[in-house]
């Protein structure tokens, strides 16, 4: 399988290479190394650690170093935090790094911090309702913004405990009618089937949601040590085998871009 969702030391994850043995241990025949990336100023001051706006020509030259030393595809890739209001900037800067493919994520917005679950406890029923709406309607303008190949783990609200549960069966409604008419697919993401939420992103008691709009999904471990790729890949298999349904493809996109770069 292609494992399109990784980290590095070039965001918050481990070796480049440490990553890469781990994919090629694991059976994988490509990974995405896709190193998160915030262009614009945030709330919650991750900029500064996620600064691949400035690194990424430094990554590219230590990817196409290990693909000379490895069998397996190396993709060249972003998780870029998708900001409402900054569409020009995104476009912009994808445009001038030609990642091998994008990823699209809300981690935060306006006032809420959806990666690391903020302090919520102290939220009204209604802020919190308020707050994963938020969350939802972003990911939805992040969809429709038409910037992105993949939409990173689309229920990312429900893996903190404060929140879990506030999404409803309409969220994934509105995700899978947006995700219908967009180039952009999701992934089936495993960043927390070994902790705190206990399955992937989106919730597989709502697949069919998707697989009725015949929505093709790809995979992701959002693993960021070697350890992980090691036990979520083979869990991300063991998903698509038991999971029959639901289409998982190596994407066009992948395609014509690994061609233009070999
Ligand atoms: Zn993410
Ligand atoms: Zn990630």
């Amino acid at each position: 399988m292609y494992d399109l969702h990784t980290h590095t030391q070039f965001s918050d994850g481990s070796s480049l290479e440490s990553m890469v043995t781990a994919a090629a241990d694991a059976g994988c025949t490509g990974i995405g190394l896709a190193d998160h990336c915030i262009l614009v100023d945030d709330d919650f001051s991750r900029r500064e650690r996620y600064d691949l706006a400035e690194t990424y020509e430094r990554r590219r030259e230590r990817i196409d170093d290990a693909r000379d030393r490895f069998d397996l595809r190396l993709f060249d890739a972003v998780e870029l935090s998708y900001v409402r209001g900054t569409d020009d900037q995104i476009g912009a800067f994808l445009e001038e790094a030609a990642f091998d493919y994008s990823i699209g994520a809300v981690h935060f917005a306006e006032a809420y911090d959806y990666a690391t679950g903020a302090p919520y406890a102290e939220c009204p029923p209604a802020d919190r309702r308020e707050a994963v709406d938020t969350y939802y309607e972003t990911v939805i303008e992040l969809i429709e913004s038409e910037l992105f190949d993949i939409a990173a783990h689309l229920d990312l609200p429900e893996r903190h405990p404060q929140l879990r549960g506030v999404t409803t069966a309409a969220h994934y409604e509105a995700l899978a009618a947006a995700l219908a008419d967009s180039r952009t697919k999701p992934e089936i993401n495993a960043g927390r089937v070994f902790r705190s939420l206990g399955r992937v992103h989106p919730n597989p008691e709502l697949l069919d949601v998707f697989v009725d709009r015949e929505i093709e999904f790809v995979l992701g471990s959002d693993s960021h040590t070697p350890d992980e790729i090691g036990r979520r890949v083979p869990f991300l298999e063991q998903f698509v085998e038991t999971n029959q349904a639901v289409t998982v493809d190596a994407p066009a996109f992948l395609e014509t871009t690994t061609e233009l770069r070999s």
